[in-house]
This record gives structure tokens, sequence and C-alpha cells, in this order.
């Protein structure tokens, strides 16, 4: 009896997954007042599971200061985050994209990694998604075999950093950063050559195993502890970049990435899907009157990336023939998870501040904007 429960359970998730199918879902999670803080009026209203919010704009009285926007889903403030039906259909074969989008403080990486790994309901997406993974392949093991690999990177000033290479020290790609000056030279050349032909429309990027950074290290994991062992490598020597500059982590964007590969035993046929795990970098808009130097580039090359990305999203719900992939590292990266039968979820955060009126504002924009017509048509003014 409990098997077949468990299956009709499957079946409704596998069917809410397939009507996300190239499409983007959005979920929004409003951040609690953190312990001390004294300030208790939140400037978003969380209305209830119908995917409701109220964002109230402080310097307005009434009806006139508050807008109500419309998601497919609006996370309780105490809620944990639950995303299995998303991870089942990787296994199934889909590409799937789940992102973290808010700005610096907002919770992004509370959604994405959790508070404390060693309690199961504290786990973020990304060690949900894995065991999920696990467990799921786990009830197929006389169907279907899997292998599945793990990359991890993080995206900074639009170069490409492998965070779990194997001496330690986290690589930069492209390659042309690991080479002598004489292999610099004749890869310059080739890059010139190749950069041409692209722009041309002679060649197309190679991608050697469909992988988006197939320089990236690979590793093969066979259970969840194997990941979470990784993932703290990762997380080690991201943070060892940021030594040199305070609270690097918020100004790159962090991607974790999931490949499957599975075969049915039977047939003998295989699949190929992967996983995309991205924690953003703070969207918060810099006064560049205010900063220079090494912090207003962060700042323009994180704005170039996010905007990029919702370019690339706006152009796929918009089903435009031209997706612009290649105007940022990030939307390259991940161009195999974005777009055709791609299942993408972003979680925007909003913070309950007072001062953070402008920002959840341009935050929604972005979300509203991301998620194409059916969040504009959805919305209205009260
Ligand atoms: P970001 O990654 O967006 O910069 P963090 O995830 O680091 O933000 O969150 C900022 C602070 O808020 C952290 O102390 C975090 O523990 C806390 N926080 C974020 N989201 C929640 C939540 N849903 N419930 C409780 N505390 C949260």
């Amino acid at each position: 009896a409990n098997y077949s429960a468990l299956l009709a359970e499957n079946c409704k998730l596998h069917n809410e997954v397939q009507e996300l199918k190239g499409n983007i879902r959005v979920y929004c999670r409003i951040r609690p007042f953190l312990r001390g803080q004294k300030e208790k009026q939140s400037v978003v209203e969380y209305i209830g599971e119908n995917g409701e919010l109220i964002i109230v704009n402080p310097s307005k009285q009434g009806k006139e200061g508050r807008r109500s926007f419309k998601f497919n889903k609006v996370y309780n403030p105490a809620a944990t985050q639950d995303i299995q039906p998303l991870i089942q259909s990787v296994l199934d074969g889909y590409n799937v994209c789940i992102f973290a989008y808010g700005q610096t403080g907002s919770g992004k990486t509370y959604t994405m990694t959790g508070p404390d790994k060693a309690t199961e309901e504290n786990w973020g997406v990304n060690y949900r998604a894995l065991n999920d993974i696990f467990r799921i392949s786990q009830t197929r093991v006389n169907t279907f075999t899997y292998e599945i690999t793990v990359q991890m990177m993080e995206i900074y000033n639009e170069q490409v950093r492998d965070l779990l290479s194997s001496d330690g020290s986290p690589r930069k790609y492209p390659f042309i950063y690991c080479m002598t000056i004489s292999d610099l030279h004749i890869t310059c050349i080739w890059v010139t050559v190749f950069l041409d032909l692209h722009t041309l429309g002679i060649v197309s990027a190679p991608q050697p195993n469909g992988l988006a950074v197939p320089e990236a290290s690979m590793h093969t994991v066979n259970k969840t502890s194997d990941v979470l062992n990784l993932m703290d490598i990762g997380l080690r020597n991201r943070a060892r970049g940021s030594t040199a500059m305070n609270e690097r982590s918020s100004r790159s964007h962090s991607v974790v990435t999931i490949h499957v590969r599975g075969m049915d035993i039977k047939s003998g046929s295989s699949m190929r899907s992967s996983l995309h795990l991205v924690d953003l970098a703070g969207s918060e808009r810099v006064d560049r009157s205010e900063v220079t130097g090494d912090r207003l580039k962060e700042a323009q090359h994180i704005n170039k990336s996010l905007s990029a990305l919702g370019d690339v999203i706006y152009a796929l719900a918009q089903k435009n023939a031209h997706v612009p992939y290649r105007n940022s590292k990030l939307t390259q990266v991940l161009q195999i998870s974005l777009g055709g039968q791609a299942k993408t979820l972003m979680f925007v955060h909003l913070n309950p501040e007072v001062g953070s009126h402008s920002e959840n504002t341009s935050t929604l924009k972005f979300a509203e904007r991301a998620s194409g017509v059916e969040l504009g048509a959805a919305r209205s003014n009260k």
C-alpha cells in the first residue's frame, strides 16, 4: 500500500514537472527579520500559498504605497525548501537549472546551501537535490544504472574558476591562464582565429560531451556524503580566493553542476542530463559615484552578467528565435540548462527591512521580466 501511495505521489509530482517543461517557474522567498533586529514592520507582506505578496513603499501612504505581485509560489518566511519534483525530472533526462537571485543578505546562500548541513531539515537546495538524486536513483536500480559526476565553479569578473581542481588551488579558465608564455602566443593566435571563424558562424564553440566547461574537473560521486565532502572543498577554495578581497563570495556567481548519465538496463539506451545549482552574485545596484577601481569593475561585471541572464530568460519566455547566450560567461556556462526542453526554477529573495524597498522592487522587476507575459498579466495594483 505504501509503495502504491508513493507511486501515486510521484505521478502527481511528475505531471507537475511536465507543465514546467521549457518554462521558467519563479518562487519567492521573504527573509524573516534576523535575531537582534529591532525593526519588526516588514515592507513585504506574505499573503499565502496562492503565490501572492504585497510590497509596501514606506514613503507612500495607504493604497498608493501597496503593490501586489503574483508568483508560482511564495514561501512562508519560516518554510523550508522542497524541490523534489524537479530533481526527479533530472533523472528522467531533463536539464534543470535552479537559481537564487536577490541582493546580498536576502537569503540566497541560506536557500542554496542551508543554515546547517548536520540536520536534514536545515539542508539547502544543493544538498536536498543531491540527496534526492541518489535516493530516486536507488529506487530504479533494477531498471537503470546511473553515473553521477559533479563540477563546481565560480564566475568572478567574467572569469571561470574551477573550485575542485585536484591541487586544491582553484584554477582559472579559460585554460589560457595555465600556460607558459610560448604556449600563450600560439594560443592567442588560435583563439583570435577561432573567434573570427566563430563570429562568422564558420565554427561553433567546442563542447566535448556536451559540457559547457569541459576543462573544469569532473568528480564521480556515489553517495550524498561524497558530494558533501566535495562541496566543502569547493567552499573552502572559494573562501581562499576571498581573502584578498573581503566578501568576495557575494560578488561572484557559484555554479554546482551535476551531470547524470543513465542507461536503461533492458534496452541499453542511454540518456544524459544535467542539473545546475546557481547562487548568483548580489544583485544590489552599486552607486557609481561612490565606488572606483576593483569595486567598480566587479559591479560592472555583475551588472552585465545578471542583465545577460535576464535577457536570455526573457528571450526564451518570448520564444524568440535568437537567444543571446554569448553575452556573458554565466549564460554560456548555463546554456545547456536553459531553453529547449530545460526546466528553470528561480528563487527570488526579498528583504523585509524598510531600507530594502527599492532593491526589492528591482528584484521583483527582474523576476517579472524573466517570467515573461504570464506574471505580468497576473499582476495587479492595489
Ligand atoms: P545572501 O546569500 O543573499 O547574501 P544569506 O543567505 O547569507 O544572504 O543570508 C543573510 C543572513 O540572513 C544570514 O545570517 C542567514 O542565516 C539569514 N537568513 C537568510 N534567510 C533566512 C531564512 N529564510 N530564515 C532564517 N534566517 C535567514
